[in-house]
């Protein structure tokens, strides 16, 4: 069998027209700045905050220039210092280590299960060496987490959620990015929504909000916000919180309203072929689905799927079929980071002791974008080749 495919893992859909047009409109307006409005005029920027918060059901919201911004800002703005440790997950992309970096902190990381979430049980075991966790929804995977709010909680630890991959989830119909203290989204080309660069923060704590705002870069024009907290927030805050400008431009906000409005209906088409994909995926020998629990609602713009205990080498065959066919796979058990796949061990600026239980999953990750410019039939084309190569990979390995 020598079917091939021709498509494109890293091509996304096109701006909707409405964005488009919004985009034009800022462009012609020449006022790009957030607050630089004419009079009586509502920037672009204030208003997508405004509905993002009212999206997702959280008091406050500020756009910022990225996701990584948005994660090092709540750190921030949560009174982390230099020095200080922060728990984050073994299993992440770079920017989550490297918020904690940005401010000074050291992370202390927490292992990640075969279903691809945080291990409650070391977290519960680590929550004596911080106060902070950062907690990275990788991939889309949702862990229990009325079970890791009652850890936290008990442990008096403050949570942050990385939500680049959660925009459009929830754990039993709570939205992620608003039962931690602080909820961080990504507006990447590779995310939800796409301004190419871009980043989103919630909170529903007034005084979290109004630091915010002012690290954000905001020159005392805060009450231009529609979804900061009252002025009183504001007092002190505004007095003791150092700018470090990292705010969202109108342009961007322009092209993310449009998007934001159709993100339910986006989320479902990402799930339809992701079912389709996993559909295929399923009784493959030697591979793993990963079975996702009904307390969750996710958004499947990415799959992933577990080749446990496979050698290297083994691995490696798959990768190279697979590519040879046009099917881009990603794998997090390589000894070199390549692309999107570090891990732990692969940010050697902190002192991570080695965690013998998260390499043995992470060694069988393998991980594939879904971008929406797929067809039904690609994903069905796709999850066949993957299926072939696997089985034929898994039959020579038994047979040896
Ligand atoms: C993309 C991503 C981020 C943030 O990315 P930015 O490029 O800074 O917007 C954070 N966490 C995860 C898991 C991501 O994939």
């Amino acid at each position: 069998m020598s079917t091939r495919f021709s498509g494109s893992f890293t091509q996304q859909e096109p701006i909707p027209e409405e964005g488009i047009e919004a985009a034009m409109a800022v462009l012609r307006s020449g006022r790009l700045h957030r607050y630089n409005t004419a009079t009586d005029e509502l920037a672009e920027t204030a208003l997508l905050e405004q509905e993002f918060a009212a999206l997702v059901g959280a008091k406050y919201c500020l756009a910022v220039a990225s996701g990584g911004y948005a994660m090092a800002t709540a750190l921030r703005a949560v009174g982390v210092k230099p020095g200080d440790r922060v728990l984050t997950n073994a299993f992440t992309l770079a920017p989550v280590p490297g918020a904690i970096a940005a401010v000074g902190a050291v992370p202390v990381f927490v292992g990640v299960t075969p279903q691809l979430v945080i291990d409650l049980e070391d977290l519960a075991a680590k929550t004596g060496q911080a106060e902070v966790l950062l907690l990275s929804h990788m991939r889309g995977h949702l862990a229990d987490m009325e079970a890791l709010m009652a850890i936290c909680d008990s442990a008096g630890v403050t949570v942050i959620e990385d939500c680049a991959h959660t925009m459009g989830a929830s754990w039993k119909a709570v939205p992620s990015g608003t039962q931690g203290r602080v909820g961080c989204y990504s507006c990447q080309s590779y995310k939800h929504v796409n301004s190419g660069e871009g980043g989103l923060f919630v909170t529903d704590d007034a005084q979290v909000a109004a630091r915010a705002v002012i690290l954000s870069g905001s020159y005392m024009l805060y009450e231009r916000h529609l979804a900061a907290p009252p002025a009183e927030a504001f007092d002190a805050v505004r007095y003791e919180t150092p700018n470090i400008s990292g705010r969202m431009d109108n342009l961007r906000a322009a092209i993310l309203r449009p998007q934001l409005r159709n993100l339910a209906s986006q989320c479902a088409r990402w799930n339809e072929r992701y079912f389709a994909i996993e559909a295929g995926l399923r009784d493959t020998p030697g591979l793993t689905v990963i079975e996702r629990p009904a307390e969750e609602s996710f958004v499947g713009s990415s799959i992933q799927f577990l080749l446990e205990g496979w050698e290297t080498e083994a691995v490696e065959a798959v990768l190279t079929g697979c590519l040879k066919r046009g099917v881009e796979l990603k794998w997090f058990g390589g000894a070199e980071p390549v692309g999107f796949t570090s891990r732990y061990d692969s940010w050697r600026y902190v002192q991570a002791p080695r965690m013998p239980q998260s390499d043995a999953v992470l060694a069988g990750i393998v991980d594939m974008r879904v971008p929406l410019t797929f067809s039904l039939e690609d994903c069905a084309l796709i999850s066949g080749i993957i299926k072939a190569e696997v089985g034929a990979v898994y039959q020579e390995v038994q047979g040896s």
